[in-house]
C-alpha cells in the first residue's frame, strides 16, 4: 500500500489543505494528515481542537474515500514519524515561489539525512493560492468571519482560543 504523509502546523486546516489532501488521495492509497506539534511553541488552538477541526473539515472526503485519510499528530523531525510508521512520501503544498524556496531546502535536507523518503509537491489550485493559517487567525483573533477559507463542513466557533 502507497501511503504519505501530508504534515503541517494545521492552525487550523484550511481549505487550501482541503483542497492540496483530495489531490494526495488521488495519488496514494493512504494519505496520514499528521499535526506536527511542538508544546513549548503553542497555538491559536490547541492541539486536540486542531485535530477535530482536521477531523471534521475532511468528513466529506473520508465518507467518499473511506479508509484513505487517517488523522494523527507527532512532535519531533517529520522524516523520524515517517521513518516509523514505514512512510516513504511527504505532501507539501506550494502556493507561492517564497514556498518553493523554503519547501525545497527542507526536501533536500530530509532527503540528505533519508535517501528514501521523498517530498512531494502539490501546487495550490489558483482560488484557494492565498488562503494561510496565518491569515485565519488573523481574522477570527479579530472578530471577522472566517468560515470562506474554511472546510463547509466545520463550525470553528465551538473551538476554544488557546493563545493570543
Ligand atoms: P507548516 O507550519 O508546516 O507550514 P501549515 O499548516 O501552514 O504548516 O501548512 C501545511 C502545508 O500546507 C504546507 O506545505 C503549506 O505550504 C501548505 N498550504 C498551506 N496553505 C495552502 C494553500 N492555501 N494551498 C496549498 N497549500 C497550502
Amino acid at each position: 500500500m502507497k501511503r504519505a504523509l501530508f504534515p503541517g502546523s494545521f492552525d487550523p486546516f484550511t481549505i487550501g489543505h482541503l483542497d492540496v489532501l483530495f489531490s494526495a488521495i488521488q495519488l496514494f492509497d493512504q494519505v496520514v494528515v499528521a499535526v506536527g506539534y511542538n508544546s513549548s511553541k503553542l497555538g491559536l488552538f490547541s492541539l486536540e481542537s486542531r485535530l477535530n477541526i482536521i477531523k471534521e473539515s475532511v468528513s466529506e472526503l473520508s465518507d467518499r474515500f473511506p479508509g484513505k485519510i487517517i488523522i494523527s499528530h507527532y512532535s519531533g523531525l517529520t522524516i523520524d514519524y515517517c521513518k516509523s510508521n514505514g512512510i516513504n512520501f511527504i505532501i507539501r503544498g506550494l502556493r507561492t515561489t517564497t514556498d518553493f524556496e523554503l519547501e525545497s531546502v527542507i526536501a533536500q535536507a530530509n532527503k540528505k539525512m533519508e535517501p528514501e523518503i521523498s517530498t512531494i509537491f502539490i501546487p495550490a489550485s489558483q482560488e484557494y493560492s492565498f488562503i494561510s493559517s496565518t491569515v485565519v487567525r488573523d481574522v477570527i483573533l479579530n472578530g471577522g468571519d472566517a468560515s470562506i477559507f474554511l472546510s463547509k463542513n466545520l463550525d470553528i466557533s465551538k473551538y476554544p482560543i488557546e493563545t493570543k
